[in-house]
């Protein structure tokens, strides 16, 4: 018997629904539909359905929020100040009946998905199990998650940092402030209150984020979360803060004063509807992942030398590329003040230093182990003064071996080796002693 081609393809007409409902991104879909007439003519008579079970393939249970973050109309800047606030809450709710989804709303249900995706994967190496850099959390954990990140991002949509110039700012009443932050609070009454300690769970877990780079300091962290999850992500992998500047005006960092409209942006609306929703305010020193998380792992864990406990603070292979030191100060003893060393040092770190490249180099010191760290595995967990005893043993014997690796020929070795104090003032000594040695005197 001939094989039947594509087009005459004897599948019933549900099957052939069945099957485009899989498709596991946009494209492939679309791949899908021009395969055959049959594919073509089914997904024509159901796009709004078909294309939605697509959306659930990429964003999972938290299609809704994330569609609504996107079919949101938005108001223009100038209108939204004067939009009763019961109406911006309640425009464009999670649930509605399947609708199309245009090819531009598909790009941007794909890129929040990503980013709310590696969001995930920091929470879960932050909070839910330090030895994974990729999520672990559980369906119902992630559902969670992801919920509330989307509801986040609504919010920081609606909220922007761009809303007003720096002297409408400086301009504006304060009952016109009150009614923003009445806006705030209806947009955030929409959610049930479980939902609701959720989302404060996951913006209090974004500002951490903010509030972890340097820079960033509690007035400019109100400014800089309003940015969103996006820019939060961002801000996190480029390790500053300093990257976001350039997405608010300058004109808003002009003062030392607080910004009324800035200061609790999310803390005040949290803190209006635990009152009127009489529920205790949450306390901060809690572990608010207690809400999102039914377990964490490795919480009792201890440091694998000194056994002092650290559980998701402790450092091992999957979270040492975000361990923060200062790497010339990982230098031995008198090697830090020997220029001679330090420069050529700075040098050759300069691509690991506040790079992802940190966790592989860290992982790659085990190679020099001496002999008295037997037992100190490169799969173990650290505490940090245990870590950076391991790092000054040996990252200057790395770097002696990536000198000569570059064709260094060393002086003749110092008996004072990394301990010499000559090193640290003189600099014929530098220049006619090698100090990357272990003193013998
Ligand atoms: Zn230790
Ligand atoms: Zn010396």
């Amino acid at each position: 018997m001939a094989m039947r081609s594509y087009s005459g393809l004897a599948l019933d007409d549900d099957i052939l629904d069945r099957i485009m409902t899989f498709c596991p991104t946009f494209g492939t879909l679309q791949s899908t539909v021009l395969v055959s007439k049959s594919f073509y003519r089914i997904f024509q008579t159901h796009p709004k359905s078909i294309t939605r079970a697509v959306a659930y393939n990429i964003v999972g249970p938290a299609l809704p929020q994330a569609l609504r973050v996107i079919q949101y109309p938005y108001p223009a800047h100038h209108a939204a100040d004067t939009l009763d606030a019961l109406r911006m809450a309640t425009e464009c709710p999670e649930d509605h009946a399947p609708s199309v989804i245009t090819a531009d709303e598909k790009a941007m249900l794909q890129g929040n998905s990503k980013v709310v995706a590696a969001l995930e994967d920091i929470y879960s190496l932050t909070n839910k199990d330090r030895t994974s850099k990729t999520s672990v959390l559980t369906p119902e954990e992630s559902w969670r998650f992801r919920r509330a990140m989307y509801r986040l991002m609504l919010y920081c949509n609606l909220f922007p940092p761009d809303r007003h110039e720096r002297h409408e700012i400086d301009d504006l009443e304060d009952t016109a402030i009150e009614k923003i932050f009445a806006q705030r609070t209806a947009v955030l009454n929409v959610y049930p209150t479980d939902e609701l300690v959720q989302l404060y769970a996951v913006a209090k877990f974004m500002r951490g984020l903010l509030e972890g780079l340097s820079g960033g300091d509690p007035r400019t962290v109100d400014i800089f979360q309003s940015l969103g999850p996006a820019r939060a992500l961002y801000g996190w992998q480029e390790r500053h803060i300093g990257v976001l500047v350039d997405d608010i005006s300058d004109e808003l960092f002009d003062n030392d004063d607080d910004i009324a409209l800035f200061s609790g942006y999310f803390a005040t609306p949290f803190k209006n509807l635990w009152e009127t929703r009489k529920i205790p305010p949450l306390k901060d020193e809690e572990p608010l992942s207690k809400w999102i998380l039914d377990q964490v792992n490795g919480a009792n864990d201890t440091c694998s030398q000194c056994a002092s406990p650290g559980g998701l603070q402790l450092f091992t292979d999957a979270n040492w590329h975000r361990f923060p030191i200062i790497l010339p100060n990982l230098l031995k003893s008198n090697l830090k003040a020997n220029p001679l060393v330090t420069q050529p040092f700075f040098a050759a770190t300069r691509h690991i230093a506040g790079s992802d490249a940190l966790g592989p180099w860290i992982s790659g010191l085990w190679a020099f182990r001496q002999t008295e760290f037997h037992g100190w595995d490169v799969g173990d967990s650290y505490c940090s003064p245990c870590l950076l005893k391991f790092l000054e043993e040996h990252v200057w014997r790395w770097f002696l071996d990536h000198q000569l690796a570059a064709g260094w020929t060393p002086p003749e070795d110092c008996w004072y080796g990394w301990n010499c104090r000559t090193q640290t003032h003189s600099l014929h000594h530098q220049q006619t002693r090698n100090h990357l040695c272990v003193p013998t005197k």
